[in-house]
């Protein structure tokens, strides 16, 4: 009766918008998946039970950040990056606690990977926060995990690392020069060591399996031969290895 009707309801076509930069959120993603979305590329509409995961995420974001404003400790939420010309984005909220202040990256996580962050947060997420810290020129951040299954919470403290963040940049120098420069596609990346298969949840499969580098229907003005995107760049997958 429903079920039919909510899924019509939720599901939704996905934003396409062509761009010359960097999401934050992009740091540890595979850098074909940057490209076909930074391309313009066409995805898949989104399912509606998926839609309906984002904005159960979307809502503890909320709960948490307008606790917080409760909490009287908060300095800047949705807070966009200086202007640059690698990255956008919006720290989720910078905080202030006995006198210093704090980015704080709010996750809500799967509980298997909920229990995987036991020690240490995951990766993708402390990539994220060291480019916030680095672009707000703040010392320290809290990367704040909530557990989908039981709103069980997890804080990491992070400090700012700009060996870390200098090779960010680096890797990201070099990205932003193959894709918006000179327009390639970049090589299959090394995944060994990935902290999950990305390919699984890839909407850009069919045009990475063949090498596509222009979105379908329009023309390449000149094609790339496979030595083009078989060819690494230099240092530039540093950062997922
Ligand atoms: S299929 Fe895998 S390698 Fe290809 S773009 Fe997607 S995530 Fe990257």
């Amino acid at each position: 009766m429903l079920i039919e009707r909510l899924e019509e309801y939720f599901q939704r076509e996905e934003r396409v918008r062509v761009r010359d930069y960097f999401y934050v959120s992009e740091v540890a993603k595979c850098p074909r998946q940057i490209f076909y979305s930074a391309k313009g590329f066409p995805r898949p509409p989104l399912d509606g039970q998926t839609a309906r995961k984002l904005a159960v995420g979307d809502a503890a974001h909320q709960r948490i950040v307008q606790a917080l404003y409760g909490m009287g400790v908060v300095v800047a939420a949705e807070a966009p990056i200086p202007e640059n010309p690698l990255f956008h984005g919006r720290a989720d909220v910078i905080v202030s606690l006995e006198g210093k202040n704090y980015v704080v990256e709010i996750k809500t996580v799967h509980p298997y990977n909920f229990e995987q962050m036991a020690t240490a947060p995951r990766r993708d997420h402390y990539l994220q926060l060291q480019l916030y810290l680095h672009y707000f020129d703040i010392p320290q951040g809290l990367i704040l995990a909530e557990n989908k299954a039981n709103q069980e919470l997890r804080e990491f403290l992070v400090e700012r690392n700009e060996e870390e963040i200098r090779r960010v940049l680096t890797t990201f120098e070099s990205l932003r020069r193959l894709i918006f420069v000179e327009g390639k596609l970049p090589p299959l990346p090394d995944k060994s060591d990935w902290e999950f298969d990305q390919c699984r949840y890839c909407p850009y499969v069919a045009f990475c399996q063949e090498n596509l580098a222009v979105p379908p229907g329009e023309k390449a003005t000149s094609s790339p031969s496979p030595e083009e995107v078989e060819q690494e760049p230099l240092g530039l997958f540093e950062i997922w290895k």
